[in-house]
């Protein structure tokens, strides 16, 4: 078993919601509140996800501020960091003191040594365990390297990658801002074994389907309105007959709240719809991207596939780059485009595919052992509540 230990994150910053009563009322922050708040109350839970998994769902605590003004001062930004990373301390620290541990599987006593290889996240949680600024206007905005924000989508530049040495060295000499980091200690540094700032595996879903295709439809979209195209490719769109297992898009191209299933419907039609339309490349950055994309759900990668991988994504980063960058207005300087073109290979190779990563399991677990609990429960002292409930399940 490769993974010994997954995490569970579950946008641990919205939990204001499932927070009990007497925390949300708290007016000060105070970090005495927290003990109030029962982080020993994780539940071990047997739930299939992929063979033998398993997993230790942990509450973690937030501050709530008194009000905007505090929720915004960098003081403040700094203790909810803070926090965090000593929840986790809190949470994982047993799991390696000692030699191991002893677990009993089909009765017979198994020792391991547990290590953390992955973090399943979206980007935002991937600053909170990298403890990279969260804005994506900082100077250095991304978690795996130094890239610098002006260079973020020249695609062929040497980067610095961060590691526990070189960043624990602006901690050290107290100048973490430099390299857009909080100056706070972070817990994983003491976690043998891992990088905790390549170790965040992206969810493929919402990288590539979810956002990257859903930039290429937008702009497409305004580049198709600037040639005065786009009536004639809705309604190349609207005359695509009937066929089973794909979404007919009667009104043309719509970019309210499509799912991930409809954007890789749309995926097998917008080769066609845009063809012949005399725009340079336009119906060749969908080729390029429908090659990338199926590789991009290989199960396994040799090197030379990995190779080719790299390949497929520069080809279509160039185009991409090229036919879009005008018409972004940030002229394309998002991170998801940056780290997949720089990142995404590496990632492979050092954690395997990415196909199987996905945070639905755990979002639904985040579901069933939260959100559900918590709204049966009549409010009050919820965590207990929400513990029987649990227990009553297994
Ligand atoms: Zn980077």
């Amino acid at each position: 078993m490769k993974t010994l230990m997954k995490f569970y994150l579950q946008e641990y910053e919205n939990f204001d919601e499932i927070l009990p009563a007497s925390l949300q009322s708290n007016e000060e922050p105070e970090v005495e509140n927290i003990k109030e708040f029962p982080n020993e109350a994780y539940a071990d839970t047997w739930r299939r996800n992929k063979e033998d998994a398993k997993q230790l769902l942990g509450y973690l605590p937030i501050l709530s501020a008194k009000n905007e003004k505090e929720k915004k001062s960098s003081e403040f930004k700094e203790l909810a960091r803070e926090t965090f990373h000593n929840s986790i301390k809190f949470l994982l620290d047993p799991l390696f003191q000692g030699d191991g541990v002893d677990f009993n599987i089909d009765d017979k006593d198994i020792w391991f040594f547990p290590r953390i290889s992955t973090i399943i996240c979206d980007w935002p949680e991937a600053c909170t365990f990298s403890l990279t600024y969260k804005s994506a206007n900082s100077n250095y905005p991304c978690h795996f390297c130094l890239v610098q924000r002006e260079d973020l989508i020249d695609i062929r530049k040497e980067v610095i990658l961060r590691n526990h040495v070189n960043m624990k060295e602006y901690f050290d000499s107290n100048t973490s801002n430099l390299a857009v980091l909080e100056q706070v200690n972070n817990y994983f540094w003491s976690i043998p074994n891992l990088n905790i700032y390549a170790a965040t595996v992206p969810d493929r879903m919402h990288h590539l389907d979810l956002d990257l295709f859903k930039y290429q439809i937008e702009f497409t979209m305004e580049l198709l309105k600037k040639k005065k195209s786009l009536n004639k490719v809705n309604k190349r769109i609207a005359d695509i007959p009937r066929h089973s297992q794909l979404k007919v898009f009667k009104k043309g191209i719509q970019l309210s709240r499509l799912t991930a299933s409809e954007y890789r419907d749309m995926m097998k039609i917008m080769v066609f719809v845009v063809d012949d339309l005399q725009i340079e490349d336009l119906s060749e950055v969908y080729v390029k991207w429908n090659e990338m994309y199926l590789l991009s759900r290989s199960e396994k990668f040799k090197e030379s596939d990995l190779k080719n991988f790299q390949k497929a994504i520069n080809d279509w980063g160039d185009l991409f780059i090229k036919l879009f960058q005008n018409i972004s207005n940030s002229y394309l300087k998002f991170l998801k485009l940056h780290s997949w073109i720089y990142h995404i290979v590496d990632t492979i190779r050092e954690y395997g595919a990415i196909n199987g990563y996905t945070t639905e399991t755990y979002e639904s677990l985040h579901k069933t052992y939260v959100k559900i609990p918590y709204r049966l429960s009549n409010k009050k002292e919820v965590e207990k509540q929400i513990m029987e409930n649990i227990n009553k399940k297994q």
